[in-house]
């Protein structure tokens, strides 16, 4: 058996903290919770926790503050909690390097199902810094190009014009409008539905040259980000 996954959660919903706690705490983590940002980086930094939950607005000092102060010393996932979706949009724009986001009010059980995905996610990579393939991604932007493990895929235009915005900033997440706008600036009539197809493709096409490899990872309600 793997030793039990800590996680702190940073609510100061008292009601909220609660319920996340002993969602968390059933799912088999040990939980604990803190409700005032003051000494948020320095609690995670001392206390090195294997995620981290972390309110927006926090006393003391907020959340995007402590992501920003938190990421240039440690690679702790993150999963932020929001109050308004509109919320998500400006912190994927201000690249604060949070992993997923979640908006209020959400359930303990979504809130479950995101942990257990970052973390199996993060064991997956440590994992493959021992014995696992990596696999490649090539992007010639000029030629219009692409090799998966070097061998050419035949992406179409639209892919590329994807994929290059996704590629360039690994790790970066981007919502569905934020790819439209920068992906596709000439285009007049688009949903969010054609990020979805296109992104859809271009992992079928993926995945026709490196097995079950799946370079785009979803963050779910919010957009893509590539998987270096
Ligand atoms: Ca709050």
């Amino acid at each position: 058996m793997s030793k039990t996954k800590r996680i702190l959660i940073f609510e100061d919903e008292e009601v909220l903290a609660g319920i996340l706690e002993q969602y968390l705490s059933q799912a088999g983590y040990a939980v604990d919770t803190l409700a005032d940002g003051t000494h948020a980086v320095e609690t995670i930094l001392g206390t090195a926790p294997d995620l981290v939950v972390l309110d927006l607005m926090l006393p003391g000092k907020d959340g995007l503050t402590i992501c920003r102060e938190l990421r240039a010393k440690s690679e702790v996932p993150i999963i932020m909690e929001t109050a308004r979706v509109e919320e998500i949009d400006r912190l994927l724009g201000l690249e604060i390097g949070a992993d997923d986001y979640l908006c209020k009010p959400f359930s303990p059980r979504e809130l479950v199902a995101r942990v257990k995905a970052i973390l199996r996610r993060s064991a997956m990579r440590d994992e493959q810094g021992g014995h696992h393939v990596a696999h490649v991604l090539e992007l010639d932007e000029e030629s219009w190009r692409a090799t998966v493990d070097g061998q050419p895929v035949d992406f179409t235009r639209r892919e590329i014009q994807l994929l290059r915005v996704l590629h360039r900033r690994p790790g970066r997440v981007f919502s569905r409008s934020q790819l439209m706008d920068l992906a596709f600036s000439e285009d007049v009539i688009l949903t969010d539905r054609t990020i979805d197809s296109h992104i859809k493709n271009i992992r079928q096409k993926v995945r026709a040259c490196a097995g079950d490899w799946d370079p785009i990872r979803s963050v779910y309600g919010v957009g893509y980000a590539y998987e270096a």
